[in-house]
């Protein structure tokens, strides 16, 4: 699987000259987050001590990984950047496009045909540009990463929100767009507003029915699904020690549900023990030549509240079992106080499915804690209320735990096991219990809960809990089951209870696995042809963009003015839209279409200047882009916000608008215009966004002399004839005015790498 060791003993070598160095500045101990994020600065060994929560600093991630959903338009933008190699160790992994319906031989034959394109287009990239390839039925992303790429100390960045996982393996891992991850894959840096610190104190020790999950259960209610916006979360404690490595990467995976930049934890035996299950025992005696360096400075820890900008104190030992929804993770409720909640809000009491597994709870001693559960449902001839559906997070755990018979355990429930992918968890779930979307109750060990999420019924109401409990919950079918004090009637009219469940940390007889599902790519990928059917609906191959000449910012016409909150879902569409996001031109037919015209409140409703009719948003920009004319957007507030994808930014691109100007911009959305060489520019009057008028001609009167610090100014010429001149602000550097000079960020790396 060829994790690299090389690469890991030089970020260590580097580390403590750079955690030194920073320490001397900063002026005080450093956390944990503090020393990987200073020793991983784009110019080496630190000079300046950052501000959190304010500066914005170039780093340099060790590793990236991507999902097949977004890795097709990062890979397609990477072909433009001319390299012949990926700068920085990646992956790429098959398993959000494979749906779980009738279980994994026929789901992923089925996944096999239906995406086989897109499946055969990220293998054949990634075997030109040095990526390693796991197959569809491989695994998902993040339990793949933990188990073989994340290492202790490290940062790296993936291509999905849950990258946060490798917390859990004492990482910065963090989520990010594809434009970013394509920006260190040409091997440039990758920038980030230096976070804030959150610490998490856990103090006592899990035992019974709670397990790691119940703290991340936790966590969520107290923080909320906003309180880690822009910080890093670092748990520490004794509590934390006693915690197993995989249950600390299902505490980092669901930080991304508080909206942390991520979850960390210091390096500690039980991360030594499964790098050395997972046969990295060099990682491990590397790591532990380094362990001061991992964890934070003892002062920190003895003083947590002067050096964090947060404390969160849990004891594990009172900590109950918890089961959070539905329809949001922040939903906190103990398991037992459940029934009265549930039936004064009409949630369903009854519960059709229980989910186990998923990205965030499919490690082994999930699997055997579940199982135990599981196990005594037949040994108690209790016969289980609701179906059971299993998602194995990779092949790797599959296999062990099928041959250590922990399959068959579920099996024996009638249990489903689907594909080792996202399957449920991200909406790739064709159930066929409903007939319609009739109000259900589900129980899952995932992360997510959101309406739609599983199933995509409205209606389905998703409650998050460990394994074990869902496992529990589930025999019972009913939610406000409460295994540690209520009873159940067994096949024989007795009366039983479920005893604790009893987990396995790491497999006895250690990880066995027949066939991973990995390629690792050719050591010369030059000779490798990249093919895509130009036919092809969801692939397209990307052209250029063409720069954007300032004669042509003369006469440009109004596209649309946003009113209100505009995201990238209103910009860029999820949904059935998915399935075209390798495939530019197709996908732009979502562009804005949720966006609220300002002048008739309605969406994907728009004026064509040229005919003077209304009509969809990407109907009357194709109509400008026939005519030569270049379009302007408007928006309000925080345009952009969201998601950090590029289809946002790319799709307006493609179809000929040029500017953008808001009141202002989400931070991201605005890098991505500029990646795509588009002008983003802000009002220096907020309210001159009243001055735009439905059929508005706007001139740029002086963007040739467009420079860094100085303003633009607009002409706006109404219908009536009248005519506003107004002032924009923006925040381009030079290299940035560069990117829209020549057309885009890709096409100035493609001109150096070719000088
Ligand atoms: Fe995302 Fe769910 Fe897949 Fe994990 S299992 S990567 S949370 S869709």
């Amino acid at each position: 699987m060829a994790f690299d060791i090389d690469m890991i003993k030089k970020v260590y070598a580097d580390m403590s000259e750079r955690v030194d160095k920073a320490r001397e500045i900063v002026g005080k101990p450093l956390t944990l987050s503090e020393k990987i994020l200073y020793s991983h600065l784009w110019d080496g060994t630190p000079t300046k001590a950052f501000k959190r929560g304010k500066d914005y600093v170039d780093f340099a991630p060790d590793r990236i990984a991507c999902q097949d959903a977004t890795a097709q338009m990062a890979l397609l933008q990477f072909m433009q950047a001319g390299k012949p190699k990926v700068a920085v160790p990646t992956t790429v992994h098959c398993d959000h496009l494979i749906q779980a319906k009738s279980g994994a031989v026929a789901d992923l034959k089925v996944a096999n045909t239906s995406s086989a394109e897109v499946f055969n287009f990220l293998e054949s990239v990634s075997n030109k540009y040095g990526i390693g390839f796991w197959k569809p039925g491989a695994g998902i992303i993040h339990q793949v990463v933990l188990e073989n790429y994340a290492f202790p100390g490290g940062m790296m960045i993936g291509t999905d929100s849950h990258t946060v996982n490798a917390g859990g393996l004492g990482m910065v891992a963090i989520g990010v767009g594809g434009a970013d991850a394509v920006d260190v894959m040409a091997g440039m840096a990758w920038e980030l507003k230096f976070p804030k610190l959150i610490g998490v104190k856990l103090t006592g020790n899990i035992s019974g029915w709670t397990s790691a999950k119940d703290v991340i259960l936790k966590v969520a209610g107290i923080l909320t699904v906003k309180g880690g916006t822009g910080a890093i979360i670092e748990y520490f404690g004794e509590g934390a020690k006693n915690l197993s490595c995989t249950g600390k990467g299902t505490i980092c995976n669901m930080g991304a549900e508080v909206g942390a930049t991520t979850s960390t934890f210091g390096y500690d035996a039980s991360m030594e023990r499964y790098l050395r299950a997972t046969d990295r025992n060099d990682v491990a005696d590397a790591a532990n030549a380094v362990k001061d360096y991992l964890t934070a400075d003892p002062e920190v820890y003895a003083n947590p509240e002067k050096y964090f900008d947060e404390i969160i104190e849990i004891d594990l030992d009172t900590l109950k079992p918890h089961l959070n929804g539905p329809f949001t993770p922040d939903l906190a409720t103990p398991v037992g106080q459940l029934g009265e909640k549930a039936k004064a809000n009409g949630w369903p009491l009854k519960v059709d499915w229980g989910l186990i597994g998923s990205c965030t709870n499919s490690s082994y001693e999930d699997l055997t804690r579940a199982a135990s559960i599981a196990k005594q449902a037949v040994d108690k001839k209790i016969k289980p209320k609701s179906d059971f559906g299993i998602n194995p997070g990779s092949e790797q755990i599959r296999y062990t735990a099928e041959r250590d018979g922990l399959l068959q355990i579920f099996e024996n429930l009638g249990a489903t096991v689907f594909t080792n992918a996202c399957g449920p968890c991200i909406g790739q779930w064709d159930r066929s219990d409903l007939k319609g979307d009739e109000k259900n109750t589900i129980v899952h060990s995932f992360n997510r809960n959101f309406s739609k999420r599983a199933d995509g019924n409205p209606n389905t109401h998703a409650f998050v809990g460990s394994p074990e409990m869902v496992a529990a919950i589930a025999i019972s079918g009913r939610l406000d089951f409460d295994p540690m004090n209520d009873t159940l009637i067994n096949e024989d009219g007795e009366e039983v209870k479920l005893d604790e469940p009893l987990g396995i940390e790491l497999p006895p007889k250690g990880f066995e696995v027949e066939d991973a599902g990995y390629l690792a790519p050719m050591e010369d990928g030059s000779g490798v042809q990249v093919k895509v059917d130009p036919k092809s609906e969801r692939l397209q191959l990307l052209d250029p963009f063409i720069p954007i000449k300032p004669e042509s910012l003369q006469g440009a016409k109004l596209l649309i003015k946003a009113f209100g909150k505009c995201t990238t879902d209103h910009i860029s569409m999820a949904g059935p839209w998915l399935r075209f996001r390798g495939h530019l031109d197709n996908i732009a037919n979502n562009t804005l279409i949720g966006a609220v015209n300002a002048f008739n409140k309605k969406t994907n409703f728009v004026k064509n200047q040229l005919t003077g009719e209304y009509g969809g948003v990407p109907d009357a920009q194709r109509a400008y882009k026939a005519a030569g004319i270049k379009t302007v957007v408007v928006g309000d507030h925080n345009y952009g916000e969201g998601s950090s994808r590029e289809h946002a930014a790319m799709q307006p691109r493609h179809l000929g608008v040029a500017v953008v100007i808001v009141k202002s911009f989400a931070r991201i959305h605005e890098t991505n215009l500029k990646k795509q060489g588009m002008l983003g520019l802000t009002f220096a009057n907020e309210s001159d966004y009243d001055l735009i008028q439905e059929d508005d001609t706007f001139n740029f009167i002086d963007i040739k002399d467009f420079a860094p610090d100085k303003q633009i100014t607009l002409e706006l010429v109404h219908k009536d004839g009248t005519k506003d001149t107004i002032k924009l602000n923006h925040t381009y550097n030079q290299s940035q005015i560069e990117w829209f000079n020549e057309g885009s960020a890709l096409n100035v790396i493609k001109r150096e790498n070719a000088a």
